[in-house]
């Protein structure tokens, strides 16, 4: 395995190990499958007109009103349509050019709200732009670019499969790891390659540990429902991924950090995690 990490072998690679590749389609048909069964959603579009949006930090970049305002390329714009997205939520609105102009973000929105595409419309774009990225190889070792942390299995499993749909074709590769499974199987999964890792946290110390597994070349790191982790005692584990593994410093990664609710505890963590970010509050 991991017969990826350079450019020549791209191609090779998102033949053999994208899932939801033409050639197993024909026998899976599995993301044309999961694009059928999206349903609408019933996110209720009109009730989020006058929803409030408070933003602050240094030259916030405007919101969109659309997809199409924002240049994330013709193979995801057709991804966005087969999820049957038409127009952005507030969310969405906000924190995608917040993203895409390269700043850290605090973001404060409910579930539901349409965060997974918030975070992770902004990473694949910037992954497909640097797609040919020299990675190191050492025996065994994987490198991912982007890294997901949420505090469940569930929570892990959504943003994974969503992330999937979203980098339909694009020849990004996502992997996700949570514990109360057995770990050799995800071993196995990280080493066909992993551009971006949704990860719960314990499950991830858990990995880090066997040095299979390195976050030197993370470039984006978002947090989602950061307040559930903390809730469920994940800050340890947390500040030992963020603190004190390879993780490259803030304002060396773009950071991004999304929680229902802004406490002490998360100003703290946004404080220490994060670099002149922006602060954007949906809703309430
Ligand atoms: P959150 O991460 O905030 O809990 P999700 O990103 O899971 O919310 O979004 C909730 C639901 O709404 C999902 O089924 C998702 O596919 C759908 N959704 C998100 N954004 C849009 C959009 N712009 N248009 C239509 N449906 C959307």
């Amino acid at each position: 395995g991991g017969g990826w990490n350079n450019s020549r072998d791209w191609d090779k690679r998102e033949r053999e190990v994208n899932p939801f590749d033409d050639d197993v389609n024909d026998k899976t048909d599995g993301a044309e499958q999961a694009f059928r069964e999206q349903e609408n959603t019933g996110i209720n579009f009109d009730a989020y007109e006058d929803i409030p949006v408070e933003t602050s930090g240094e030259n916030v970049p405007p919101p969109v009103n659309t997809f199409a305002e924002i240049d994330l390329g013709e193979l995801f714009n057709q991804n966005i349509r087969r999820c049957k997205y038409v127009k952005p939520t507030p969310i969405q609105r906000h924190a995608i050019p917040i993203a895409l102009a390269g700043r850290d973000l605090m973001a404060c929105a409910q579930t539901g709200s349409g965060k997974t595409a918030a975070f992770c419309f902004p990473i694949i774009s910037s992954i497909m732009r640097e797609q040919y990225v020299q990675r190191p190889r050492v025996a065994r070792t994987v490198y991912p670019l982007a890294l997901i942390l949420s505090p469940t299995r569930e929570l892990s499993c959504q943003i994974h499969d969503e992330a999937k749909k979203f980098s339909y074709q694009t020849g990004v590769k996502v992997v996700v790891a949570y514990g109360g499974a057995p770990i050799n199987q995800q071993l196995r999964e990280l080493e066909r390659g992993v551009d971006i890792l949704v990860a719960t946290p314990g499950r991830l110390v858990d990995l880090l540990e066997r040095a299979r597994l390195s976050l030197q070349m993370i470039r984006y790191l978002a947090l989602d429902e950061a307040d559930r982790m903390l809730d469920m005692g994940f800050e340890p584990q947390i500040r030992k991924i963020v603190e004190q593994m390879d993780l490259p410093n803030r304002g060396v990664r773009q950071t991004m950090l999304f929680s229902a609710t802004f406490p002490r505890e998360i100003q703290r963590l946004a404080s220490d995690f994060l670099s002149n970010y922006i602060f954007l509050a949906v809703g309430r």
